[in-house]
């Protein structure tokens, strides 16, 4: 796999202003960043032919870009190199796993074309017979992305505070009332199904409850954990957070 050396992005570079921001890395391993403010405000053609030359003077050496447009997106890429170097060392995001889904069904669908080709002809037709499994594979694989980013944005969701941190999980309309089983969890009361171990990972639920105990101390909780938490304080409280999500 490789990925651009060199990226231009248009976009704010500061407060109310827009321009250019130039990313990447010289093969003497310096990290760029560089901004421009915009070259044509009324030429948007002209504006990326400023852009990209001013690129190539930074970088050096004039680069032959790639123009990506991505979620509605503009950016222009240049240069290759095997490994990103900014990306090696930190945490895969949830974006990081779920882009692996998009190459695993492109090369699922790369497979089933070669095998229907494969299929098309008397001569070539029995060499095909592996890729269908194969293909199917894939489906696997990306089914275990999925469940991999869905649990790690849980993970990041906790961590960040935005999301109910209790250490164990909860059915979310009947509290502690989960069985967990081979990786799976599953709702004594209600029957509902969650496929990962809901109750051995902290909760996740959105914030609604404050829990305070005897002695001050206090914490947010989901509506679940807060009402768990109502019957076995003792001296505590559990106030609803109001609609703002506000905390006091
Ligand atoms: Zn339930
Ligand atoms: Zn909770």
């Amino acid at each position: 796999m490789s990925f651009p050396r060199f990226k231009l992005v248009p976009g704010p570079i500061d407060v109310d202003v827009f321009g250019w921001e130039l990313t990447g890395d010289r093969a003497t391993g310096e990290h760029i960043v560089e901004c421009h403010e915009t070259f044509h405000p009324h030429d948007d053609n002209a504006d990326i032919e400023a852009a990209l030359t001013w690129a190539d003077g930074i970088i050096g050496t004039k680069q032959v870009w790639t123009h990506v447009r991505e979620h509605g997106f503009d950016r222009w890429e240049a240069g290759a190199r095997d490994e990103e170097p900014a990306a090696a060392d930190r945490e895969p995001t949830p974006a990081d796993v779920r882009a692996l889904i998009a190459d695993a069904t492109a090369l699922q669908e790369r497979i089933r074309d070669i095998e229907r080709r494969l299929r098309g002809s008397e001569e070539t037709r029995h060499t095909a017979f592996r890729l269908d499994d194969a293909a199917g594979r894939l489906t696997d694989v990306s089914q275990a992305l999925e469940e991999t980013a869905g649990e790690l944005a849980r993970v990041r969701a906790v961590r960040d505070g935005s999301v109910c941190a209790v250490p164990w999980g909860v059915c979310p309309e009947h509290g502690n009332t989960l069985v967990s089983s081979g990786g799976r969890a599953r709702c004594k009361t209600c029957g509902r199904t969650w496929n990962y171990d809901r109750l051995g990972v902290p909760c996740g639920e959105p914030l609604t409850h404050k829990v305070t105990d005897a002695a001050g101390g206090s914490f947010l909780a989901c509506k679940a954990h807060a009402m768990d938490a109502s019957e076995r304080l003792v001296g505590g409280t559990v106030t609803p957070l109001d609609k703002d999500g506000r905390r006091d």
